[in-house]
């Protein structure tokens, strides 16, 4: 049997498309991960970790908030929707993230997991993938592997037990921290997340010395303000991807903050805790901060890594040795190596991204029948949205809109700020109080 579609991966993206797909009649999808069970991002999975957007963002209430597959039926079913209500906070922790995943994965018999995909073919009306569990043909194929971690150039190949990304850090040994002199590079959550539980470690199983290297001039807070929160809109998404390609790229450096800061929260825990640690805990840890520096060579000495640094503003060089060295750089797109027979019927720019439609399929050398779809890979093509878990309900009914008949209405949308004089302006429901006669309006309110 060929499936209407295979999906590659099921992390939240993949999952979006396989939960939103299970109510459509006629549509056989399957989805398939390499992991055992369903994980995520088991590697910075540090206690206490929490999402960084509301619940509503879960995998399908965007779309359809009468999906079974809702953060809240999760609750509901779990017996814990009370005591969730009763929480002074209703931020989820990645923990409980991880459990919806795999309670929203388990009831869902198209996921399976322990079957990696090796290799995708094309047989000339349907995509052949090589599984860990056999071969199936489909004639759409949904990517969802999700982005890599991205390793400076000054260090690449170099990685092993104490020269890692932050992606990992979770399975660094304690011998490697306790009594060790630690080097984060990297100043965005990541970096943030792993220098707080650094800082958290008490008595013996503290490093002996911290240091924190930021490329960017300073440390700073993840822009989370309403008007900002209209970037993560479908309208905003749809106007970001019809503008010229120079364009995006400088709208992507002006927005970054809006998806690269550190969330407000946690940027004042790491400095308070910085605070006790230099002048109220009995046993301080030496502690220095040094924005403005890029990373230029990493060596390995005698005595552990010798960082070569350089002051972004002077040039001025300085050199940091470490016993171990926590690279929070982010992650970036890599096209899988599964597709490699179809990679050069896939056009990929000369900066390694895709120029993705904006049904998320790839405009790849194969018939336009075939659907080739990537998501979590069009940061270039659809905005700062797209790596982040706020647009991917909508996308995955992009997706599904593009290749069967679904009920949603993936168009409705309701921003304030009009992006394009093309925006109709009837987004106003009808019963509003009118302006004039709008209760709370008052002339100061105005001002
Ligand atoms: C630590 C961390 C926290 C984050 N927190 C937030 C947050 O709070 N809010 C937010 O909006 N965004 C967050 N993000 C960004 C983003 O939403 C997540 O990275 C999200 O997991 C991306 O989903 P994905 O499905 O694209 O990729 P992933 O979650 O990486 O899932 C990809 C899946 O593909 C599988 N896979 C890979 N290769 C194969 C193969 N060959 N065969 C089969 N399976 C394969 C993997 O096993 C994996 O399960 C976070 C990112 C990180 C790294």
């Amino acid at each position: 049997m060929t499936l209407d579609l295979a999906g590659v991966g099921a992390g939240p993206a993949n999952l979006c498309v396989a939960a939103l797909a299970d109510g459509l009649p006629g549509v056989r999808c399957r989805f398939f991960d390499r992991q055992p069970v369903q994980r995520w991002h088991p590697g910075l999975m540090l206690p206490g970790s929490v999402l960084q957007v509301s619940h509503l963002k879960d995998l399908v209430t965007m779309v359809d908030p009468t999906s079974p597959y809702t953060f809240l039926n999760f609750l509901a079913r779990t017996g814990r929707l009370y005591r969730f209500a009763s929480l002074p906070r209703q931020v989820i922790t990645r923990r409980e993230y991880e459990s919806y995943l795999r309670w929203v994965a388990g009831t869902l018999p198209q996921v399976r997991f322990g079957c990696a995909v090796e290799e995708v073919t094309f047989t000339g009306d349907a995509f052949r993938l090589a599984t860990a569990r056999g071969p199936y043909t489909a004639t759409h194929l949904s990517v969802g592997t999700g982005p890599v971690p991205r390793v400076p150039e000054p260090v690449a190949g170099m990685l092993g037990p104490t020269l890692l990304h932050s992606a990992d850090f979770g399975y660094l040994p304690a011998t490697s921290v306790r009594g060790r002199r630690v080097a984060v590079v990297g100043g965005g959550q990541s970096g943030a997340e792993v220098v707080e539980h650094l800082l958290g470690l008490a008595g013996d199983a503290a490093p002996r010395e911290l240091t924190w290297v930021n490329r960017r001039h300073g440390f700073q807070p993840l822009d989370d303000s309403p008007f900002t929160n209209e970037w993560f809109h479908p309208d905003y998404v749809r106007y970001f991807h019809g503008l010229a390609p120079a364009r995006r790229k400088e709208l992507l450096g002006a927005q970054q903050l809006a998806s690269d800061g550190i969330s407000a929260d946690l940027l004042e825990r790491v400095y308070r805790r910085m605070y006790e640690n230099d002048f109220v805990d009995e046993h301080r840890v030496p502690c220095a901060v040094l924005p403005g520096r890029e990373l230029h060579r990493v060596a390995s000495t005698v005595d552990g890594w010798r960082l070569d640094l350089a002051q972004c503003d002077t040039g001025a060089p300085e050199t940091l040795r470490a016993d171990t060295v926590v690279l929070a750089t982010g992650y970036e797109f890599r096209l899988p190596e599964f597709l490699r027979p179809l990679a050069d019927r896939i056009p990929v720019a000369s900066d390694g991204q895709l120029a993705l439609d904006a049904d998320y399929s790839v405009p790849w050398d194969g018939p336009a029948g075939n659907k080739l779809f990537f998501l979590n890979a069009g940061r270039h093509s659809h905005g700062i949205a797209d790596p982040n878990l706020s647009l991917a309900s909508w996308r995955a009914a992009t997706v599904l809109s593009s290749i069967a008949d679904t009920p949603w209405d993936a168009g409705a949308t309701t921003s304030t700020s009009r992006w394009a004089s093309t925006v109709p302006h009837e987004t106003v429901p009808h019963e509003t109080v009118p302006y004039e006669t709008a209760p709370h309006r008052t002339e100061s309110a105005d001002r």
